[in-house]
C-alpha cells in the first residue's frame, strides 16, 4: 500500500467509493472528473477493505460515490463485508435520488434496512437540489423513518465552513431547516475544498490563504472503485 507525508499513521477511517458513477453535475461535486460508469467488484472492494484493515486501526467506513445506491446489491455486500471484518461504524453516504419509481425506492429502502448500516448521511444543500429536488430527498429519507431506519442525518456541504457568509451557506441553511422541520439532525456537514468542479465554479469564493484552510485534517484511506487506494 501506498503510504505518504506520515499522515498515515493517523488513519483510522476508511472511504469508499462503490462507483464514481452520478445522475447528478453539482457544482461542488469532487468527483466530477472521476466519473465513469461501472461499479467496484465485491471480491475487489473485500480484499481491499481488509488490507486496509491489516495496516490501520480501521473503525469507521464511509461507504460513498459518485452515487453508491446506483448499485444497491454492491453497496450493501459491501457494509456487511465491512461488518465480518469487524469494522464498528459503516455509513453510507447518499443523495438519496437515485429510484424513479415507489418499487425502486422500496427496494433500496429495504437493502438499507437490511444492511448493518450504522448511519444513513443525506448529502442535502444547495448543490444536491439542483439535480435532486428536495422533496424527492425528503420522501427517500422519510420512506426510511418509516421501516424503522432511524439514523439517518442531513450532510450538508459548506462553501468555506458553516460559519462563512455566503450565499450557497444561507441556501444550505434553508435546506437543513427544512429538514429540521420533519425531525432530522444533521451532521456538521463537509467543508467544500477546491477539486473537481468546485475548483471550476467556486474558486471565486476562495482566497489562496481560506482555499487552503478549510482543507479537512481528518485523513483517510480512499479506495475507488478499481480497488485502488489513496490516502488524503
Ligand atoms: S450527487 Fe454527489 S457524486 Fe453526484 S454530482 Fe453531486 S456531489 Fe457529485
Amino acid at each position: 500500500m501506498d503510504k505518504r507525508n506520515g499522515r498515515e499513521e493517523k488513519i483510522n477511517t476508511v472511504e469508499l467509493a462503490v462507483t464514481y458513477e452520478c445522475f447528478g453535475k453539482c457544482r461542488h461535486c469532487s468527483a466530477a472528473e472521476k466519473k465513469k460508469p461501472g461499479s467496484i467488484d465485491v471480491n475487489t472492494a473485500v480484499s481491499a477493505l481488509k488490507k486496509a484493515c491489516e495496516e490501520y486501526p480501521i473503525e469507521s467506513i464511509y461507504i460513498t460515490g459518485g452515487e453508491p445506491l446506483l448499485y444497491p446489491e454492491n453497496t450493501g455486500a459491501v457494509a456487511r463485508a465491512a461488518e465480518e471484518i469487524g469494522i464498528s461504524r459503516i455509513v453510507l453516504i447518499t443523495n438519496g435520488g437515485a429510484w424513479n419509481s415507489e418499487s425502486d425506492l422500496d427496494e433500496i429502502t429495504d437493502m438499507i434496512k437490511e444492511s448493518p448500516f450504522t448511519e444513513v448521511f443525506l448529502s442535502a444543500d444547495t448543490f444536491h437540489k439542483e439535480y435532486i429536488p428536495l422533496n424527492k430527498q425528503r420522501d427517500f429519507a422519510l420512506k426510511l423513518i418509516s421501516k424503522n431506519c432511524k439514523k439517518v442525518f442531513i450532510h450538508p456541504s459548506w462553501v468555506i465552513g458553516r460559519h462563512d457568509e455566503n450565499i450557497f451557506n444561507s441556501e444550505t441553511e434553508e435546506c437543513v431547516k427544512a429538514f429540521g422541520e420533519l425531525g432530522f439532525k444533521s451532521t456538521p456537514g463537509t467543508n467544500i475544498y477546491l477539486e473537481g468542479n468546485a475548483s471550476t465554479f467556486l474558486a471565486a469564493y476562495y482566497d489562496s490563504e481560506s482555499g487552503n484552510a478549510v482543507k479537512d485534517p481528518v485523513h483517510v484511506c480512499v479506495i475507488e472503485p478499481d480497488g485502488n487506494f489513496y490516502f488524503r
